[in-house]
């Protein structure tokens, strides 16, 4: 796999949110005070990821044009590359459905919380692609999306 990447600009099309520094943190469950105070507010959590190129170990060449430390973040739905970064499709094809995953609070137990490490789908590449979790960011329901909070309960 040769191609090569095209930038993809981190536009920002709707409010900021606030960004809780607790990069490292490992993930939580919320307490159920801060879970009743939250269902009043409308707000609610999401993980910032970085995911980062690194070398499988193997040996084998980095086929693609993702070379060692190249990284992207994902803040919210949006992808932010550093400035002039570029980055291929097939493997970002690969990463893209993990993503929306890490970004939330998952169980200790399970795997989404443990594994952290995507392999390049070219066979023949040395890449891997390391997700981290690196901040918290809250969001408010209404900021998000035009469907109301309970419209599930409100239904007949
Ligand atoms: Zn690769």
């Amino acid at each position: 796999m040769t191609t090569k990447g095209r930038k993809i600009d981190g536009q920002r099309t709707g409010p900021e949110p606030r960004l809780e520094s607790d990069a490292g943190s490992t993930p939580q469950q919320p307490t159920a005070g801060s879970d009743r105070g939250r269902r009043q507010s409308d707000t609610f959590e999401l993980y910032d990821l970085r995911v980062e190129v690194a070398a499988d170990g193997s040996g084998k060449p980095m086929v693609c044009n993702h070379p060692v430390g190249a990284f992207f973040e994902l803040r919210g739905e949006e992808l932010h590359f550093p400035p002039g970064q570029t980055f291929p499709i097939y493997p970002l094809a690969a990463i893209l459905p993990l993503l929306p995953a890490k970004q939330r609070l998952t169980d200790p137990n399970d795997w989404m919380t443990t594994d952290t490490e995507i392999a390049c789908p070219d066979p023949h590449c040395g890449g891997i692609f390391r997700i981290r979790r690196i901040g918290k960011r809250t969001f408010r329901h209404g900021d998000v999306t035009v469907v109301p909070l309970h419209a599930q309960e409100e239904a007949p």
